[in-house]
């Protein structure tokens, strides 16, 4: 008992210390980054088994390393004069692109000729399918008024989905050219989202900004590419509750704080890459293209290292934020988006994981068998996350499975062995003891006898043996009934045990015959404990069924090891032959 309130004392200690260690802990954001590591790695296996296949249409006009440099000896400083934008422009469109996207801001602070600044104004006014990018912030008032922007950039949004727009909300807004703004309505936000560990797996479809919302530069231009191409015509964008966002036949899934999860379709460089210095020297008359922009969606934007536009995603640690807005319009042009299995159908597939391994460690029997039954499951589901994403573009979560797996498998084998080995103590009980008086039975009398011998033989030692049968009971049946018999038995046994050591052994002989051994108990002192119990029932009264009372007495014979025999059974029958010899002497005594 004792042992028992110190066992839960130490688990309840244990379970208030582990509390006070994980209340302060963000549970859920720990699981959610082991989550999010679990798919940059099928994403990683998925791309690096090549199974992905990017468009070929996307191609990327790079100011990389070389260009940079071309940069700087040719112009004398980064950026690029604007004017020279223009003529890039004017030497694309006669191929006629389809979309020339700039993921660079034609910021208005930036100091440059007014000429060509206008170059380029008139080359968005000229052509419809030409879009410039903008970035939102939360700068301070006092550093930047926020900047009141045309109605027709941004977009309807009917939002019947439970999203919260809170994380892409934002004060600020760094401005472009007015003359762009102006110009076309093609303008873009190339905001992003990052997960807690900093990498970029989302990208937000559309910012709040002064209760409006403002699209990213990826999905204006991917709604002009599917209105062009495929004749759909797009107004407002209705969110379903599912977390669809419906663009034409596309649906985009977006996840709870309104960011797209990017399908990546291969590590950095998996999109054509042109450096802007060939297009440079080859409008100059010094050098000759070969590659036909006929209908490709031509981005622009930044890969050399000098100029940091490097993001860490799924699919490589150094990885060009243009490729991450070519990937982005990819999907969209694709319908290639991820699609997360939400919270509660997880949680929901869990549980029933979660049984499923908790039947199986019940039926089976050996706990390897039931290991190998669970690490199986688990891999398979494993399996099914891979192949969902594979063929379906679905996430399902594995971290919460793992967890509930690995609760589910512990709990069960935990309980399992606690169930049997209470089951084993009461089978051991009922073995071992006698139903009415609870005391030992014949068989674990013979059993401790032989045990008794041996250890005094090893030790040495001395035990002794009494054996005890009540006085006329055939009579006292008779007189009384067999159900004050019983209750005399009862309280015969709870006596004798009452007035013998813990350590003594009290059995029930058989029939109202009883014996006890007594380790380490020699001659003289077996006699006195003899007389003792002789004196103490005889001086009872006994409950009698029907609330009678009763006398009895009982005849007693002892033995001693090694001094009455040297075996068990030369000891038992020494014992009840004194127990004869008390009987014949009249009963009531002890014979020694
Ligand atoms: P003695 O003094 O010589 O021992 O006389 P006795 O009548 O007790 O004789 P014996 O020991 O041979 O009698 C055994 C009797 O004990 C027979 C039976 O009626 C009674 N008895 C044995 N087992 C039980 C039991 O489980 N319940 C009850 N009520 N009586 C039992
Ligand atoms: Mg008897
Ligand atoms: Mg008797």
């Amino acid at each position: 008992m004792f042992k028992k309130i110190l066992y839960f004392l130490g688990l309840a200690l244990f379970g208030i210390f582990l509390f006070l260690i994980l209340k302060n802990a963000d549970l859920t954001a720990f699981v959610d980054t082991i989550e999010n590591r679990s798919f940059d790695l099928r994403q990683s296996i998925l791309i690096n088994q090549n199974t992905k296949k990017h468009n070929e249409d996307i191609v990327i006009i790079a100011i990389d390393d070389a260009s940079y440099e071309y940069i700087l000896d040719n112009y004398g400083e980064w950026p690029l004069p604007r004017d020279m934008y223009a003529k890039i422009i004017e030497f694309l469109e006669p191929q006629q692109p389809k979309i020339i996207a700039f993921d660079l801001m034609f910021v208005k602070s930036m100091k440059s000729e007014n000429d060509a600044d206008n170059a380029l104004i008139q080359a968005f006014k000229k052509y419809n399918n030409i879009f410039a990018s903008m970035n939102f912030d939360n700068q301070p008032e006092e550093l930047r008024t926020p900047p009141i922007l045309p109605d027709k950039l941004s977009l309807g949004i009917k939002n019947y989905s439970d999203i919260d727009f809170s994380e892409l909300t934002f004060t600020n807004c760094r401005t472009i050219l007015e003359g762009i703004i102006n110009a076309t309505n093609n303008i873009g936000i190339i905001n992003v989202s990052r997960s807690d560990d900093g990498i970029l797996r989302k990208m937000p479809l559309v910012v709040k900004y002064q209760d409006k919302f403002y699209p990213q530069l990826a999905l204006t231009a991917g709604i002009k590419y599917i209105k062009d191409t495929e004749n759909q015509t797009i107004k407002d964008i209705e969110i379903n509750k599912n977390h669809f966002a419906k663009i034409g036949s596309r649906e985009i899934f977006l996840d709870g704080d309104g960011s797209a999860i990017l399908n990546w379709y291969g590590p950095a460089g998996t999109y054509t890459y042109i450096p802007v210095y060939q297009l440079i020297t080859t409008i100059n008359g010094k050098t000759k293209l070969n590659y036909d922009f006929k209908d490709k969606i031509v981005y622009f934007g930044t890969t050399a290292a000098s100029l940091f536009d490097i993001k860490t995603v799924p699919a490589g640690k150094v990885y060009p934020g243009v490729e991450v807005q070519a990937t982005y319009i990819n999907n969209i042009i694709d319908n290639n988006f991820i699609n997360k299995i939400n919270r509660f159908t997880t949680i929901l597939i869990s549980i029933i994981l979660a049984i499923f391994i908790a039947v199986s460690v019940v039926k089976l029997n050996s706990v390897f068998e039931a290991s190998v039954i669970s690490v199986s499951l688990y891999f398979l589901y494993i399996l099914v996350s891979y192949y969902l994403m594979l063929f379906c573009n679905i996430w399902l979560e594995i971290i919460y499975p793992l967890i509930f797996s690995i609760l589910s498998f512990t709990l069960t084998i935990v309980i399992k062995y606690l169930i049997k080995s209470r089951d084993f103590e009461t089978q051991y009980k009922l073995a071992t003891t006698d139903g009415l008086t609870e005391l030992y039975n014949h068989r674990y009398f013979q059993e401790q006898m032989l045990m008794q011998v041996e250890q005094a033989k090893r030790y040495n030692n001395n035990f002794s043996l009494i054996i005890i049968d009540i006085d006329y009971f055939k009579k006292f049946n008779d007189t009384f009934g067999h159900q004050s018999g019983d209750a005399v038995l009862r309280q015969v046994a709870f006596t004798l045990k009452k007035n013998v050591r813990s350590t003594d052994i009290v059995c029930r002989y058989g029939g109202e015959e009883m014996s006890i051994i007594l380790p380490n108990i020699g001659k003289e002192e077996v006699v006195l404990t003899a007389q003792k119990i002789c004196k103490r029932i005889s001086e009872k009264k006994f409950k009698l069924y029907g609330d009678r009372e009763s006398t009895v007495t009982i005849s007693l014979g002892v033995a001693t090891y090694p001094y009455d025999g040297e075996d068990a059974s030369t000891l038992i029958s020494v014992a009840d032959k004194r127990l004869y010899q008390a009987k014949n002497n009249g009963r009531n005594q002890v014979g020694w």
